[in-house]
């Protein structure tokens, strides 16, 4: 009986599997010529502290549009972290994020802080370092504007290798952030070993606010053991009153989400920071 169930959904499955394969292949194919197309570009998330206001910061966030369709990045960042082609597309969203800022100091838009994803692939990258230190002698931007997102996958390895590395990018005067917090797989030691600047609360938290009291308690523990940590918090996926007030009463009054802005190309957060800060 159980060898017949296995092979009944073998059939009804494998069309939606090839199907899933021949995406995945497409996808890759895209990657390999998606920067010189002119495919990917950056857009902007502003952060704002719920009480005051104000812009507190920006997320970049890639995004990738073939034939006037945007591919979402939940679909293709994990393809371009297993082939590699992070690679590219983190040095391109890091070479932007510097002339972003150059670009910002130069004007007069007064950015505090500007984050960017890394991909552990990215953090390994022998030349990182090297990397980074040109760019800064190309754009002589403030280091401690610079904030580099990680998950949480830094923590699993516990290596000397990744302390090295974040000490590196500590030395640069780079801020770190660990991305959506407490959806990961890890221990909190290294929340004591690494010089973590800043906690992202995961959307997946946030959205549950209103509904679940556990939600609620985890959020606010978080809340807690940052704010003794001395680190900043960041609420990722505000969309409701209820949520903001509700971040705001557990202590995180720095807010991202759709409540105040989408990701928007550039020009239109130039327009949105004119207004805000008017
Ligand atoms: P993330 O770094 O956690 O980024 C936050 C995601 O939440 C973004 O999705 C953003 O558009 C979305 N978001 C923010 N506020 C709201 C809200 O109120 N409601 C909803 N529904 N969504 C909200 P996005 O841009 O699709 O990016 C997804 C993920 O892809 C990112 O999650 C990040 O892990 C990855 N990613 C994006 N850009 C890059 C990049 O340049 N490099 C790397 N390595 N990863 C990137
Ligand atoms: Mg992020
Ligand atoms: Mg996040
Ligand atoms: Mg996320």
């Amino acid at each position: 009986k159980a060898k017949d169930k296995g092979r009944n959904e073998t059939v009804l499955f494998a069309p939606e599997l090839r199907a899933h394969k021949e995406e995945r292949k497409l996808l890759m194919e895209g990657l390999d010529t998606a920067l010189e197309k002119g495919e990917i570009s950056l857009y902007l998330q502003p952060q704002v502290d719920a009480s005051t206001k104000a812009i507190i910061g920006a997320e970049a966030l890639m995004r990738w549009q073939r034939d006037g369709v945007f591919i979402p990045p939940s679909q293709f960042i994990p393809i371009a972290e297993e082939t590699g082609h992070i690679h590219d597309l983190g040095r391109w969203m890091i070479h932007e994020t510097f002339q972003l800022m150059y670009a910002f100091e130069q004007g007069d838009i007064d950015l505090p802080k500007l984050s960017v994803n890394l991909s552990v692939r990215q953090l390994f990258d022998e030349h990182l370092i090297e990397y980074l230190t040109t760019l800064f002698e190309r754009f002589p931007i403030e280091p401690g504007r610079l904030n580099f997102e990680l998950t949480e996958t830094v923590a699993a390895h516990q290596s000397d290798r990744v302390l090295t590395r974040i000490l590196e990018l500590k030395a640069l005067g780079i801020k770190l952030s660990i991305d959506d917090f407490g959806t990961g797989y890890s221990s909190l030691a290294y929340l004591v070993r690494y010089p973590i600047d800043e906690l992202k609360i995961p959307r997946e938290f946030t959205m549950q606010l209103e509904e679940n009291r556990e939600y609620q308690t985890v959020t606010a523990t978080i809340v807690a053991m940052a704010r003794q940590l001395g680190m900043a918090l960041v609420a990722e996926g505000v969309e409701t009153e209820y949520q903001e007030n509700f971040l705001r009463k557990i202590g995180c009054d720095s807010m991202q989400g759709y409540r105040y802005a989408k990701p928007m190309p550039l020009d239109e957060f130039v327009i949105y920071y004119m207004k805000q800060t008017m």
